[in-house]
């Protein structure tokens, strides 16, 4: 039966995955994530859907167009990939409950404000209007579930807004520059919804460590100056949610050396 639900649920992430995949390629482009029908962006020929199937499709084709052999980039199974075992993880994190559908229709906002910002360096006004309503949804499954005003997770978003404004605004000062984009500052706090308080330190560390090795390390291959900090932050918000109680445990033990 659990083995059902695993393959169930990495079924159910492909799908969303290749969902992802839309709002990656149509986003930034400014086409409709509905209509047209996706197509090769080589020859225009329409997709069929027996070519448009998670993972197996571009794996059959050994990635290429089925009418003008173009190479199809392996970001696209690469991402339905990833979105399949996030979702399995989220099963096996939080069972078939509320947080676990909600964590599903927030994956590929968030999956796809990681590549867009990586490729553009922007996060689009859609994406953290999506987040965010995906955010208010789960506060107030937490507030009926709770019977109460769940503080806990305000608290966490202010928090989270709060040090995000403040390396913006310092940055702004003293570098005369911005450290990172204002949209990183306004997804902060449908973060911080989203984190439990205690875990909140652990996720500033690993974002900012990330993010810091990863642009000293593009600054010295590629001589390029600014990094994008929204897949960071997203990257960590699922290493703190999938493994935040062993990162903590791992950063105590690191401070008795
Ligand atoms: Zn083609």
């Amino acid at each position: 039966m659990e083995a059902i639900m695993i393959l169930y649920f990495f079924l159910i992430g492909l799908a969303l995955g290749s969902f992802t995949n839309v709002l990656i390629f149509r986003l930034p482009a400014s086409i409709s994530i509905v209509f047209p029908p996706s197509a090769c962006p080589k020859c225009s020929a329409r997709i069929k859907w027996y070519d448009n199937i998670p993972l197996l499709s571009w794996i059959i084709l050994r990635g290429r167009c089925r009418s003008c052999s173009t190479a199809i980039s392996p970001e696209y199974p690469i991402v339905e990939a990833i979105s399949g075992v996030i979702a399995v993880l989220l099963y096996l994190k939080y069972g078939i409950k509320g947080e676990t559908f909600i964590h599903l229709l927030l994956l590929p906002v968030f999956l796809s404000i990681v590549l867009i910002d990586f490729k553009t360096m922007f996060i689009h006004d859609s994406e953290l209007i999506a987040s965010a309503a995906i955010a208010i949804v789960y506060f107030i499954l937490v507030w009926i579930r709770g019977n109460a005003i769940p503080l806990k997770n305000i608290y966490s978003a202010l928090i989270l807004l709060g040090i995000f404004f403040l390396i913006y605004f310092l940055g702004k000062i003293i570098y005369k520059k911005e450290a990172f984009g204002s949209g990183d500052v306004l997804l902060a706090p449908v973060i911080g919804i989203f984190l439990p308080m205690e875990h909140l330190f652990t996720y500033m560390i690993v974002a900012t460590v990330s993010a810091a090795i990863y642009g000293v390390t593009v600054r010295i291959l590629h001589k390029k100056e600014s990094v994008p900090f929204g897949p960071f932050m997203i990257g960590a918000f699922y290493l703190v949610i999938f493994m935040g109680t062993e990162l903590a445990k791992m950063f105590i033990s690191l401070d008795k050396y």
